[in-house]
């Protein structure tokens, strides 16, 4: 398979398959719409994963695992959810397959049909809600801080590798509380959580902001988000924490005794991100050499390559980058000494580039003989060559920089990105010509933001959670505003 990565300019899309592709994270597999996550993409998942988990039990969080089929009839208890959802179900029917009476493998058998029909879990608030009647009578059962990491489906049918797929891994956090205020503020710590996540891990600046209702969750009364911008400026909603007060403890009965002996609803919500946040880090970052990794999630950070002629030469060099290697791993940094003889330095070049590992040392014959070693960030491309005297600590230094500067880098782009108009005129100019996040007056109804997104395919993001408050008119219908909302074409 050729190397060679399609640019930006000529083809974004299919920039990004090639990056997912050759970049070794993810291949296309036999079902339509899933995808299988290869070694090196899962250890970058898992990186993701665990710095989340541990954002999650610091903030008092635990996980627990809830079953993979939904009763159908479950699903039909929140009337919104199920609307919501309806339209993107697998539904399971039979438990058995016999063997095809006319010799042709296996069918199903109509006698094993099920009683009820159960739903691979598009989401979990039905499983959970109907347990969690169980486990809250009073008002000590609350808070029930609870998270899932599993796998989903949603019967997409325009997918995308990482970004959209049909089945994804994800997190889900259900949590109960004794008040709407207690719930909402656990909505939004949820949120904060997200947003300190993808600027601190994933270097994505991101925008915190609250859906429309037409774009909320399908039973959430607020869908909160975090919207980040990829580099051909279209949005992608990177994570979502929904409020979704007592519709399911409704839906369940879930109710407990207040501190008063009066019987109550529960206060809910809900919060995940999925395998969509590394479709959102190739966009935000790669270039048109691969990918381009922020270190803290890396799978690996640093790779000493060597340069040498000979066996002799091998040797000393060998030895030397091994002390290297050791050095850089007590440091905590995630290195490889690649030493293979198939491939040659400058193909181990392209290959490392590709993967977007953050660190490339060369050590060469010469090298060694001053006592230097050249170092190549990925992100800048920039080569230099250092004393070979604390070179460890010199890398774990040069990893921090990387780490911040992506972010300053990024942050840089989205803040440009932003364009506040005021005319219609203006708003499909800089929609068409620019991209990006576009500031604008809406007059609230849902009847102008289908009209909008009928007309040029931007829909609003978000209304922002630090908006201020400013008269204004609609850029579509005229009508008084009195905030700006933030719309864009999106992913
Ligand atoms: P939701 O439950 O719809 O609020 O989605 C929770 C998270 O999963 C959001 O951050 C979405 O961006 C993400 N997500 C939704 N659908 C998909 C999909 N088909 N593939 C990957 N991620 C998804």
């Amino acid at each position: 398979m050729s190397k060679e990565v399609t640019s930006r300019a000529a083809d974004y899309s299919q920039w990004y398959n090639d990056l997912v592709i050759k970049g070794g994270l993810a291949d296309y597999s036999a079902v339509r719409g899933c995808m299988v996550i290869k070694p090196y993409g899962f250890t970058l998942w898992e990186h993701m994963r665990d710095a989340l988990d541990k954002m999650f039990k610091d903030t008092g969080h635990v996980n627990a695992y809830f079953p993979l089929f939904i009763p159908k009839s479950f699903l039909s208890k929140e009337a919104a959810h199920v609307e919501g959802f309806a339209k993107e179900c697998a539904v399971v029917t039979h438990y058995r397959l016999k063997n095809d009476p006319d010799g042709k493998g296996v069918v199903v058998d109509p006698e094993a049909k099920l009683e009820e029909e159960l739903i691979v879990r598009p989401t979990s608030e039905t499983i959970i809600w109907s347990t969690y009647k169980d486990w809250i009578q009073s008002y000590r059962d609350l808070p029930l801080l609870i998270n899932q990491w599993a796998n989903v489906v949603r019967w997409e049918m325009r997918t995308r590798l990482f970004l959209r797929t049909a089945e994804f891994l994800w997190q889900e956090g259900h949590t109960a509380h004794a008040t709407r205020e207690e719930a909402v503020e656990e909505a939004r710590k949820m949120l904060e959580v997200y947003a300190t996540f993808a600027e601190e891990f994933m270097a994505l600046p991101v925008i915190k902001g609250v859906k429309t209702a037409s774009e909320r969750f399908a039973g959430a009364e607020d869908t909160y988000c975090i919207e980040s911008l990829m580099q051909d400026g279209k949005a992608l909603q990177a994570g979502t924490s929904h409020f979704l007060g007592q519709n399911f403890a409704k839906a369940f009965d879930v109710k407990f005794l207040n501190k008063d002996n009066q019987q109550e609803y529960v206060w809910a919500t809900s919060w995940g991100v999925s395998t969509r946040l590394v479709g959102a880090l190739i966009m935000a970052h790669g270039d048109d050499e691969g990918l381009v990794l922020p270190p803290r999630i890396a799978p690996l950070q640093a790779v000493i390559i060597p340069i040498y002629k000979g066996p002799e030469q091998k040797d000393l060099i060998d030895a030397k980058a091994k002390e290297i290697l050791e050095d850089l791993k007590s440091k905590g940094i995630r290195a490889k000494y690649d030493d293979n003889d198939n491939n040659r330095p400058g193909w181990k070049f392209a290959e490392y580039e590709m993967k977007g590992v953050p660190v490339r040392l060369v050590l060469g014959a010469r090298d060694l003989e001053n006592h230097k070693i050249e170092v190549a960030r990925r992100d800048t491309r920039e080569k230099e060559t250092v004393n070979l005297d604390g070179i460890s600590q010199y890398v774990d230094g040069l990893l921090i920089k990387i780490q911040f500067e992506m972010l300053q880098r990024a942050r840089k782009f989205m803040e440009e990105s932003i364009t506040k108009v005021d005319t219609w005129g203006d708003f499909v100019k800089v929609l068409d010509e620019k991209g990006g996040f576009v500031s604008a007056h809406w007059d609230g109804t849902a009847e102008t933001e289908e009209a909008i997104k009928e007309k040029t395919k931007a829909t609003i993001r978000c209304i922002p959670l630090d908006n201020p408050q400013e008269d204004g008119v609609c850029i579509f219908s005229g009508k008084p505003s009195k905030e700006r909302v933030l719309f864009a074409r999106a992913y």
